[in-house]
C-alpha cells in the first residue's frame, strides 16, 4: 500500500481481551443519478465480491492513497445487502442483549445519507415539494436501515418472548438538532417555529439524569410502540415533519442532524433487568457551509451546523490519537449538542457503525476525500461496550448486598 494507508490494527483476539470493540466503518458509493453527468473515476475500489479498500487515483499530491474499511459498497449495492453486510443483524442482537448501539450516516449533502437511513419510501416524501409517498416506490427492497432495524427489533423481541420468560417494551423518540438547538420531531408545538429569529422556541435542554447515569433530553416525547407498524408510523410522521420544517427553514434538512432513539426495556420475572438503546442518526451535510453573503439567521445557522460537525470531527481525531497510544487527552464531547448525545457511540460504552456516504462524481472530490479520511480515522476508535443493567435493578442489588453485610455484622456482634 502506498502513502496514505490507513492502518486499522484490528486484531480481534486483542479486542476481545480488552473488552473493546472498534467503531465499524463502511463506505457506500451512490450511483450517478439519471439527471447527472460528468467525469467519475478518481476514487475506485477493489474489484472483489466483498471489497474493503478504496483507492484515490490521479497525478495530484492528494491522490494515490488507499483507505481500508470494514466493507465498501460500490453502486449498485441494494439496501438489503447494505443492511446484511454492514453487520446490522449483530447490532440488533447486541441491543436485545442490553448493549447500546448507534448507526450514523456521514457525508456531504446529496451523497446518499438519507437514502441509506430512510430509503425511497420516505425519500419520496422528503424530496417532493409537497410531501407524499409514491406507492410505486414503496417496494420493501427500497427500505433503508431505519425501517429494517425497527422490523428486526420487533422480530427478535417476539422470538425471545416466545422462547423465554422475558418480555420487552420498545419506546421511540425522534429529534432534530438544528443550529445547536434540539427540536422534537414528534411534538407539534416544535414544528411551526424552529426559527432563531423570533426567539419563540429555544429548543429542548439536555439534562444529566443521575438515575440512568446518562444525558437525556428534557420534555422529549416518548412513544411506546407495540407493533412495527406503530413504530414506523411515528417514524414516518417525524420524517414528514422534518421535511415540512425544512421547507420553512432554508432547506434545513441538509443542515440538521436527525436522531431516532429506540429504547428497549427487557423484563424478566416481572422486573426490568436491562435497558438499552439503538440510536439511528442522519447527520447534516459534511460540506463546508458557505458563509459568503450569509447574514443574520443564515450566518448563525452556518456557524451552528459547523459547530456540531466540527466538534464531531475533533472528537474522532482525539479518540483516534488515543487509540494509537497518545496519552489521555481531553475529548471535547461537551462542545456540541450532537457529541453530548452521541457520547456513548464514539469511544463510549456501546457499539457503533459509521456509514460514510460518497458520490462517484469527480466534482465532489474534495468532500469525498475528506469523508474518506474522517471515516477511516473513526475506524481506529475503540469503544468498550457494556451491558446496561436497569438502574433500579442495580440499586436493588446494591441494597441487598448492604442488607446482607449489615446482617452478618449484627450476627457477629
Ligand atoms: P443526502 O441525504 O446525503 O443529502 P440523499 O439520500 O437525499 O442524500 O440522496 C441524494 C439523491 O440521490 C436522492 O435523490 C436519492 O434518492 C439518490 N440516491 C442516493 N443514494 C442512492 C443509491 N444508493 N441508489 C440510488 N439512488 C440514490
Ligand atoms: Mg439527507
Amino acid at each position: 500500500l502506498s502513502r496514505g494507508k490507513c492502518i486499522r490494527g484490528d486484531d480481534v483476539a486483542d479486542e476481545a481481551a480488552l473488552g473493546a470493540a472498534r467503531v465499524r466503518v463502511c463506505a457506500r458509493f451512490r450511483p450517478l443519478l439519471p439527471e447527472e453527468s460528468g467525469p467519475c473515476g478518481r476514487i475506485t475500489w477493489d474489484e472483489e465480491d466483498a471489497p474493503k479498500k478504496v483507492h484515490t487515483i490521479g497525478g495530484r499530491s492528494d491522490a494515490g492513497k488507499t483507505f481500508e474499511f470494514d466493507r465498501v459498497f460500490p453502486p449498485p449495492t441494494s439496501q438489503q445487502e447494505v443492511f446484511e453486510d454492514a453487520g446490522l443483524a449483530n447490532f440488533l442482537d447486541a441491543v436485545l442483549d442490553g448493549y447500546h448501539a448507534t448507526v450514523f450516516a456521514y457525508g456531504q449533502t446529496g451523497s446518499g445519507k438519507t437514502h441509506t437511513m430512510e430509503g425511497f419510501v420516505y425519500q419520496a416524501a422528503a424530496q417532493g415539494k409537497v410531501p407524499q409517498v409514491n406507492p410505486s416506490r414503496t417496494a420493501p427492497e427500497r427500505l433503508g436501515i431505519v425501517p429494517r432495524c425497527i422490523e428486526g427489533l420487533f422480530e427478535r423481541m417476539e422470538q425471545q418472548s416466545l422462547q423465554s420468560d422475558k418480555s420487552f417494551t420498545l419506546r421511540l423518540s425522534f429529534l432534530q438538532i438544528y443550529n445547536e438547538k434540539i427540536f422534537d420531531l414528534l411534538n407539534p408545538v416544535h414544528l411551526t417555529n424552529h426559527g432563531a429569529s423570533s426567539g419563540g422556541n429555544h429548543g429542548l435542554r439536555l439534562r444529566w439524569n443521575s438515575r440512568e447515569a446518562a444525558v437525556s433530553v428534557e420534555n422529549l416525547f416518548v412513544f411506546e410502540c407495540r407493533t412495527p407498524s406503530e413504530a414506523l408510523n411515528y417514524y414516518k410522521a417525524g420524517v414528514k415533519n422534518r421535511t415540512v420544517a425544512s421547507h420553512q427553514m432554508n432547506q434545513a434538512s441538509s443542515r440538521s442532524h436527525s436522531v431516532l432513539m429506540l429504547t428497549i426495556e427487557r423484563r424478566s420475572e416481572a422486573s426490568i433487568d436491562r435497558t438499552s438503546k439503538l440510536t439511528l442518526v442522519d447527520l447534516a451535510g459534511s460540506e463546508r457551509q458557505s458563509i459568503t453573503g450569509a447574514t443574520g439567521r443564515t450566518l448563525q445557522e452556518s456557524v451552528g451546523i459547523n459547530q456540531s460537525l466540527f466538534v464531531l470531527r475533533k472528537v474522532i481525531m482525539s479518540l483516534a490519537k488515543q487509540s494509537r497510544g497518545a496519552s489521555k487527552l481531553m475529548v471535547p464531547y461537551r462542545e456540541s449538542k450532537l457529541t453530548i448525545l452521541l457520547r456513548d457511540a464514539i469511544g463510549g460504552s456501546g457499539y457503533t457503525l459509521m456509514l460514510a456516504c460518497i458520490s462517484v462524481l469527480d466534482s465532489n472530490w474534495e468532500e469525498n476525500l475528506s469523508t474518506l479520511q474522517y471515516a477511516c480515522t473513526a475506524g481506529s476508535i475503540r469503544n468498550r461496550p457494556v451491558v446496561n443493567l436497569d438502574p433500579t435493578t442495580l440499586l436493588i442489588r446494591q441494597l441487598r448486598r448492604e442488607v446482607q453485610s449489615l446482617k452478618s455484622q449484627l450476627s457477629l456482634a
